[in-house]
């Protein structure tokens, strides 16, 4: 008799099958807006050139080896990374109260911090917004929450349903763990303004919740470091303790390498100095100790001064182009006399668009016009480039009419 007999077979992820379905597709015109990775004009994926100049450093320096990383990773990486979203005069930062420990990128700083809470607040219930990134539900449920969605979309005006999302904070159990997308939030492109997030940090306190960021896309949303960290930098500032999962994918392309940190704020140093040493145990458990390759890039780059500009400019290409191809979708758009309204598509920020399109539409764009996008309609802006942007804004005027 077989331990596996009563395995089931699961669906494959549905970004990665959307991937996989794209590539085995034979149309050379076809167009990939599924997965969340940048490209450059010619549909490529983009070394970053400050990227590029460190690894040949790298690759020069003797005196570095493969010997392992501390538990919570390189120090100089994860304090860096802390300052870069809490920023270098942050209060906490004064103050001591706060720690970054490195993780498997993004992904693995959330479940880091998922499993941390759930050792002790098993009762407290997670939010997700709703819709939010596929792989929310699954981290969160798999270190045992119980887990809710909070209303963040408005199909009527394609953008924040804001009041259901203060109803949401209002209604749920005191103290629940909600997990808030610090910038350019994945699927939507919709963000609170400053004024909604003062409300929303508000009623936090007020019911004393506990806010977890999710920060993927620091710099992609605006081009601006500072500008895209300034959420988590208010609710700091007004005194709260928080959690920040930070990922290196996007911002660095860093994308395979898997790079990350789970930045925590505290209320005390020594709590600081507890919290590090417990996520220290959940890191050994778990990876042992974290990969150095992505960490050594951002760490070099973060602490010197000149490769950051360089960075900060390379930040700024990719977000630029991203946001030319939303205005350039849309004037192809108002050319062809599609019917509705595009607006949301210039302003919604970061990599993706949420545009609207519904499942049935999704299906027809993919077969006639081999335009891959997730079912629910979000397209990857960084897919799109001068050489297909009006063929896909044909085929959704197709699909629209
Ligand atoms: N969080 C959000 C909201 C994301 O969109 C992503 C990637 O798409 C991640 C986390 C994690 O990405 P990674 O594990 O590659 O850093």
């Amino acid at each position: 008799v077989s331990v596996f007999e009563a395995v089931e077979n699961l669906p494959l992820d549905p970004i990665f099958a959307l991937s996989a379905a794209y590539v085995a597709d034979a149309d050379s015109n076809k167009i990939n807006l599924g997965i969340g990775a940048y490209r450059d004009n010619d549909g490529k994926p983009w070394v970053l050139p400050v990227v590029r100049q460190v690894e040949q450093s790298l690759l020069n320096d003797k005196s570095l080896n493969h010997e392992y990383l501390a538990i919570d990773g390189l120090r100089t990486f994860t304090d860096a990374s802390a300052k870069m979203i809490l920023g270098s005069e942050s209060i906490a930062v004064k103050e001591k109260r706060f720690l970054g420990v490195q993780q498997i990128s993004g992904t693995g700083a959330v479940r880091l911090g998922s499993d941390f809470l759930f050792k002790i607040n098993k009762n407290a219930t997670v939010y997700i917004s709703d819709p939010t990134w596929g792989n929310h539900l699954q981290i969160f449920g798999d270190s045992g929450f119980t887990v809710k969605t909070y209303k963040y979309w408005n199909a009527a005006t394609r953008g924040l349903a804001f009041d259901e999302f203060l109803e949401s904070l209002k209604n749920a159990p005191l103290g629940s763990i909600f997990v808030l997308h610090a910038c350019a939030h994945n699927p939507t492109g919709v963000d609170p303004t400053h004024e909604q997030w003062k409300q929303i940090a508000a009623v936090i306190k007020e019911r004393k919740h506990f806010p977890f960021f999710d920060c993927a896309y620091q710099g992609f949303a605006s081009g601006s470091l500072a500008q895209d960290a300034w959420a988590v930098r208010y609710f700091v500032e007004s005194g709260f303790e928080i959690f920040v999962a930070q990922s290196y994918s996007k911002n660095f392309g860093l994308y395979s390498e898997r790079c990350g940190c789970l930045t925590v704020v505290t209320s005390t140093e020594q709590q600081a100095i507890n919290v590090r040493s417990q996520l220290c145990r959940l890191n050994r458990s778990s990876i042992s100790n974290p990969p150095a390759y992505g960490a050594r890039i951002v760490n070099a780059v973060l602490n010197d001064p000149t490769l950051f500009t360089e960075w900060e400019e390379n930040l700024r290409t990719m977000a630029h182009r991203i946001i030319k191809m939303r205005s350039e979708c849309v004037r192809h758009l108002t050319d062809l006399k599609t019917p509705g309204s595009w607006d949301h598509i210039t302003s919604q920020i970061g990599m993706f668009s949420y545009t609207g399109l519904t499942k049935a539409q999704v299906k027809v764009i993919k077969e006639k016009f081999h335009v891959y996008m997730t079912d629910n309609g979000r397209i990857s802006m960084a897919g799109l480039n001068e050489g297909n942007v009006k063929r896909f804004a044909e085929a959704v005027d197709y699909v629209v009419r």
